[in-house]
């Protein structure tokens, strides 16, 4: 007699059970699956992709502190000894989100960047948050005010963080913060128990609490219009702050400290801009404080790091180097229609003289850039060229015909 085939009487090769003891036998290539050993394997499946370390940080997948590097440097010009603060902060807060045994208590290390407006502070933080694939949200320190003033609740720029993940508090709750303006919550004046500033402190202190790690209860959408609604607890621990500030004039703080030979009055007058760009590299935890910040909010910002101003090299470079240059990305546009954006060498220095001429920092790149190519990005697609060619003539005019005070102003 022949061998039985496997499907002469289909069973089940998981539970044994036959055809007519089940709702369904699917057929596979050696054998059958019920439809109820089908659902099981479903559950164990979702079960084991949703376990709760599943999906924790794996110190494999945290990119070295180089690689971080390598990535900023793809989209930031400069900035090199900021990078290089942030990757080794960055890499060890995901790290210590990692340790399981906790006989080494790693601490957190929030951030502050102390550097002119401009310069790619809120750029590096969001570059950051992109390369590790964790929530980002942006909050300016000065819309926030204590509780009970008009403004919004400290807790509002944790409603941010959820929003940037759906709603996912596990996710937020890793989830980068970048607070800007921090400078601008600073106390007035050096003694605080004169001058008490009651906005800037209280917001100091309110943010203390988030800074440091605790449990908040946070407005789903945000402000206090909507009593109602139900507040989502969300743990502070690992969320990594990065705070930026210009902090102007503190310069004169660190020259102070430092005991140069400006100290005293009329130091603003003798300070050159590059003197005070070199101070700034100077910056220390005390200048913080005598700036305004209250002690336990430096103390909560252990790396401290900062910009550097860009100069002209540096904004040449960023019209046309980063990975999303503005060159690049209208290169693209264009090349989608079919046409070759050529670019004159003078065009790019003549825009970076404009962005200095106006005090627009490498901000005013993009808009004079395209304030340049408004005209061109509207006809050369119908026009059936091959080529563009941006001369500095044809830039200039085209400036020239702007509303220049108005992009003066912007
Ligand atoms: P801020 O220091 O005030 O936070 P931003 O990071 O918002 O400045 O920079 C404003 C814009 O200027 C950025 O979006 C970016 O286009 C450009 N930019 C500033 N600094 C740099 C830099 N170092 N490299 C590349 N682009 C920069």
């Amino acid at each position: 007699m022949a061998k039985k085939k496997y499907y002469d009487e289909p069973t089940c090769s998981f539970c044994g059970r036959g055809a007519d003891e089940v709702q369904l036998l699917l057929p596979g290539l050696n054998g059958f699956i019920c439809n109820e050993c089908a659902d099981r394997a479903h559950e164990l499946v979702r079960e084991y992709l949703q376990k709760p370390n599943n999906d924790d940080f794996k110190i494999k997948s945290i990119p070295k502190p180089e690689e971080i590097k390598e990535y900023l440097d793809q989209y930031v010009i400069g900035q090199d000894t900021a990078k290089k603060y942030l990757a080794v902060a960055v890499y060890n807060h995901y790290k210590r989100l990692t340790q399981k045994n906790d006989d080494v208590d790693i601490e957190k290390s929030n951030i502050i960047i102390v550097g002119p407006t401009g310069t790619g502070k809120t750029l590096l933080a969001r570059t950051i948050a992109r390369q590790l694939n964790v929530p980002f949200a942006i909050v300016d320190a000065t819309v926030l005010t204590e509780a009970g003033y008009v403004g919004e609740d400290i807790e509002s720029l944790l409603t941010r963080l959820l929003q940037a993940c759906d709603y996912d508090v596990k996710q937020a709750q890793r989830g980068i913060v970048f607070i800007d303006e921090i400078d601008k919550i600073a106390r007035k004046g050096d003694n605080p128990s004169i001058t008490r500033d009651v906005s800037g402190e209280g917001v100091q202190q309110g943010l203390l609490k988030l800074l440091e790690g605790s449990v908040v209860n946070v407005p789903p959408q945000g402000g206090r219009k909507h009593p109602e609604q139900k507040m989502i607890p969300v743990d502070t621990k690992n969320i990594l702050f990065i705070c930026g500030g210009a902090f102007e004039g503190i310069e004169q703080k660190i020259a102070q400290r430092m005991n140069t030979q400006v100290v005293g009055f009329g130091v603003s007058n003798r300070l050159s801009l590059d003197d005070r760009n070199k101070l700034l590299r100077y910056v220390a935890p005390q200048d913080l404080r005598s700036f305004g910040l209250i002690p336990e909010i430096v103390g909560r910002l252990p790396i401290l790091t900062n910009l550097e101003p860009l100069d002209r090299e540096a904004l040449r470079r960023i019209l046309v180097e980063p990975k999303n240059a503005i060159v690049k990305q209208y290169e693209k546009l264009l090349a989608m229609d079919k046409v070759k954006l050529k670019i004159n060498d003078d065009v790019l220095d003549f825009i970076v003289d404009k962005a200095i001429e106006y005090k627009l920092g490498a901000r005013g790149l993009r808009s004079i850039f395209e304030t340049i190519m408004i005209d061109a990005m509207y006809s050369v697609p119908s026009k059936g060229v091959k080529t563009f060619t941006l001369t500095k003539d044809y830039a200039k005019e085209q400036l020239e015909k702007s509303n220049l005070e108005l992009l003066r102003n912007s």
